[in-house]
């Protein structure tokens, strides 16, 4: 039986969240000064597998890996590994801010990892640093040359888009993406815990806006949609890239929502702009070896998965915890 929830939606994905720590600390992710979760209430390596085999055991057949940074979580490569050998998992995809990609990319290609995201917001070193307030562009950008020299296809650059801060890269980007093969998408910044370094509600930047500062340089054509999920995408004829906009305020997705979330700390969230969740780590923990509770409580969650979010910028956030804690 597929996990179905009560508006019809058939649920196929997960995203785990492996830490909440990272070596970047993002301005629209993160606070400057950040607590993270004791080590001890993270999920360990094995919790973790657990959880990913029931799901995948109840007809989920792609995995997240995710964060926080999941490249600094030590034994990284072990998890991949044992995700990568669960029966019925079409695909196991990572998200990763790149700046341990060159270090980890044999790895994660031997592990039979298919795909991967990097989190780009700018080309400029200076601006690179000052939004990730850490990174090293040069570091980041070897990271993405080193998984394509490990053959990875249809690597994907996430951009989250601030009106005042690169939206004018915007074509710079694209150009990026286009010459070197991968697909792009960009985000608008979502309501996700409360930031000091800018105010939301001014960088906003619509995917609309977007696309025609793209079409200025190039004739963007709409593709028909593959997969359920956020992204809608485009293609620029002549090239193979995707272009895709992941618009949380402007174009609602949510009917076509085939996914959750499960948090660091072992918290699966019904959805990401809500606070609808149930603590798979208690079961875990209170009843290690009975995947059968687990089980129970992962379909029986499928009732509280709410029909939808609502972003409002008007508001102070409603949703507390950052995108690192979430993980996006
Ligand atoms: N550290 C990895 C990375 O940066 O790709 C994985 C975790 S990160 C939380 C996942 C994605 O969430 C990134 O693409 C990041 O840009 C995005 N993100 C973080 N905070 C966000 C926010 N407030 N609104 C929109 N996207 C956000
Ligand atoms: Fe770290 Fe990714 Fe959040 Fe940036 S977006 S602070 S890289 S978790």
């Amino acid at each position: 039986m597929p996990l179905i929830d009560k508006f019809n939606r058939e649920i196929n994905y997960i995203r785990l969240s492996v830490t909440d720590r990272c070596d970047f600390r993002c301005v629209y992710c993160m606070a400057e000064d950040m607590t993270f979760v004791p080590r001890a209430q993270l999920l360990s390596l094995e919790e973790l597998t657990t959880v990913a085999r029931c799901f995948t055991e109840l007809g989920v057949t792609k995995i997240r890996v995710t964060g926080g940074e999941p490249l600094i979580r030590k034994d990284i490569g072990l998890l991949f590994e044992q995700l990568g050998q669960l029966p019925g998992l079409k695909e196991l995809n990572l998200s990763s801010n790149g700046s341990r990609l060159d270090q980890y990319a044999k790895t994660l290609a031997d592990a039979g990892v298919n795909r991967i995201n990097v989190s780009l917001d700018s080309l400029k070193p200076e601006r690179f640093r000052a939004l990730t307030r850490t990174g090293d562009l040069t570091q980041v950008l070897a990271g993405i040359q080193a998984a394509k020299a490990e053959g990875f296809k249809r690597i994907k650059l996430n951009v989250v888009i601030m009106k005042n801060r690169n939206a004018d890269e915007v074509l710079d980007l694209v150009n990026y993406a286009l010459e070197n093969e991968l697909d792009i998408s960009f985000i608008e910044e979502m309501p996700l815990g409360s930031i000091t370094e800018h105010d939301r509600k001014e960088e906003f930047c619509s995917s609309a806006e977007l696309r025609a500062i793209i079409l200025e340089q190039h004739a963007l054509q709409p593709l028909e949609d593959e997969s359920a999920g956020p992204s809608r995408y485009w293609n620029i004829a002549g090239h193979d890239s995707r272009i895709g906009f992941i618009s949380p305020h402007s174009e609602n997705f949510c009917s076509s929502c085939n996914r959750v979330r499960l948090t660091a700390e072992g918290l699966l969230l019904l959805c990401l702009g809500n606070e609808h969740s149930v603590d798979l780590k208690a079961i875990l923990r209170k009843h290690p070896g009975n995947d059968q509770m687990l089980k129970d409580a992962i379909v029986a969650s499928m009732d509280i998965k709410p029909e939808r979010h609502y972003f409002n910028h008007d508001d102070e956030p409603q949703i507390v915890r950052f995108m690192n804690a979430t993980g996006g």
